[in-house]
């Protein structure tokens, strides 16, 4: 009876939300279809953390009174911190990447999938593969991509973790060797074929790195019970004297010693110096087969950015004043991974975070309002609101406010982090229930090889 009471509240419940998002958002679409075709046009390239962001508090705060345009090569938002767990068979590839309409359509703005090519700042147009759009505003979040420091044989034989494709790819690759290592008899043969090397020990390297030490160790066993987990090998090389690179040392202390204790072999103050298939050569001379290489060890801005006929920053993004305005350039802005930006108080360049592209766009998409409304814009100012990164199984470490959590709290602290930065509510409710699921059943169970593979032996 009880328990029939609770059902009947919260079905209750739900719906009642469901009536109010619902007539809420047809509120915004009428709005937005009452926009007059003279009110100032704001375009928004790159539906990444920066970019969606300030499309969402554009359209907050100028329901009905400009045109917002979000252009993206891709119909979707990719979440990366949970990338590493979909290259790693933990979550579906499908779970981390979210329909940038569901930001557009319902927030009574407009999304156009397109590959941008360009700017001709003269003219106010983006320049795309079909065709171009005039601009008011302009706001520039086309992110990163994966920085290989001119060594084309890493490119080549290297797997990045960048972008979706990365993560699926990655999958695929993992599940392969499992596969083939499981039918082969000769130890010689089998040890590249379960050796697997992450080039760079930031926060990107050390969560695959966890995460496939979790799963060789713990998983693997379960499923592929004729390989034994002490054949298979984690190697972490970062050319650094610490991981996770501009975080703590006190949290990087805590990564190595747990990466460690996982079996992981970390090499602090060695670089990769050579890539050929199938072997990694290391600073030291030595080299390391393994059929499995990632590349995780830093980012640049993309060609696109390095193109624009505009200032840029030492490290090839755009160069932005106090108000993320790229310099010289008046309403043109700049935010996210693709903007060098400096903290207002100290002057420290800003990391390459999803927290601070987030509050980047926020920050553009007030001052637009405001310089729309013809207000004084606001300089932006970073605020540090700590790190959090996963360390294996139920297992993470995080600083915030200046408080160090490790073990199963760290964890805890990573899932809600990032629980608060998903998308959509309907998003946030099925991460939930994903990792409510994993909790308490302790299986991961997404270890299908999806992409297409034709071999000749399938033919036969
Ligand atoms: C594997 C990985 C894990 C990470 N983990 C964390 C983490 O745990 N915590 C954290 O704070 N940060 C993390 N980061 C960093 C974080 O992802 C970036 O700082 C953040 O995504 C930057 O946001 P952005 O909007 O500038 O760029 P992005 O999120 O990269 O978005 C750029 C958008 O531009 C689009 N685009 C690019 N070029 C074009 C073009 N020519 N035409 C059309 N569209 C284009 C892309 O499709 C993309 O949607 C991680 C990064 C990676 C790669």
């Amino acid at each position: 009876m009880k328990k029939l009471a609770w059902f009947t509240a919260v079905t209750a419940a739900a719906g009642a939300y469901g009536v109010l998002r619902a007539s809420r958002q047809a509120a915004k679409l009428r709005m937005q279809q009452a926009v007059p075709a003279t009110a100032p046009r704001v375009v928004v390239l790159g539906g990444g953390f920066a970019g969606m962001t300030a499309v969402k508090t554009l359209a907050e705060r100028l329901g009905g009174r400009a045109q917002i345009l979000l252009i993206d090569r891709h119909n979707y938002h990719l979440f990366t911190p949970m990338l590493y767990e979909a290259a790693t068979c933990a979550v579906a590839p499908s779970d981390i990447a979210y329909p940038l309409r569901q930001c557009t359509g319902p927030h009574g703005a407009d999304f156009r999938r397109a590959t941008i090519r360009g700017v001709d700042f003269k003219q106010r147009r983006v320049l795309l593969g079909d065709g171009e759009v005039p601009f008011d505003y302009l706001v520039i979040a086309l992110g990163s991509t994966a920085s290989f420091f001119g060594n084309e044989a890493a490119r080549q034989h290297t797997l990045a973790l960048k972008q979706l494709e990365d993560g699926i790819v990655i999958r695929n690759r993992v599940v392969d060797m499992l596969e083939q290592a499981s039918t082969m008899a000769d130890p010689a043969l089998r040890t590249p074929i379960l050796t697997f090397v992450v080039v760079g020990g930031g926060a990107t390297g050390v969560e695959t790195a966890g995460a496939l030490a979790d799963l060789l160790q713990r998983v693997m066993p379960r499923e592929y019970p004729h390989l034994d987990p002490r054949a298979t090998r984690v190697v972490v090389v970062e050319a650094a004297p610490k991981l996770l690179g501009h975080m703590s040392s006190r949290m990087a202390d805590v990564a190595l010693r747990d990466l460690r204790k996982m079996g992981v072999d970390v090499r602090l103050n060695t670089g990769a110096t050579n890539v050929t298939p199938g072997q990694v050569t290391l600073s030291n001379g030595e080299t390391i087969s393994a059929q499995t290489i990632i590349w995780a060890a830093g980012v640049q801005p993309p060609e696109i950015i390095a193109k624009l006929d505009a200032p840029h920053g030492p490290e090839g993004s755009l160069a932005v004043d106090e108000y993320l305005q790229v310099r010289g350039y008046p309403k043109v802005y700049a935010i996210g991974d693709s903007a060098h930006v400096e903290d207002g108080r100290t002057h420290n360049p800003v990391p390459l975070l999803a927290a601070a592209a987030e509050q980047e766009g926020r920050a553009v998409g007030r001052n637009i309002a405001r310089d729309i409304a013809g207000r004084r814009q606001f300089p932006f100012r970073y605020r540090d609101l700590g790190n959090v990164v996963s360390l294996g199984h139920r297992s993470g470490v995080a600083l915030i406010g200046g408080v160090l959590i490790e073990g199963f709290a760290g964890w805890l602290a990573w899932r809600l982090v990032h629980l608060a930065r998903i998308t959509s509510f309907r998003s946030k409710l099925a991460a939930a229930l994903d990792w409510t699921v994993d909790y308490l059943y302790d299986e991961d169970t997404v270890r299908l090889e999806v992409e297409p593979s034709y071999r000749a032996e399938d033919a036969a």
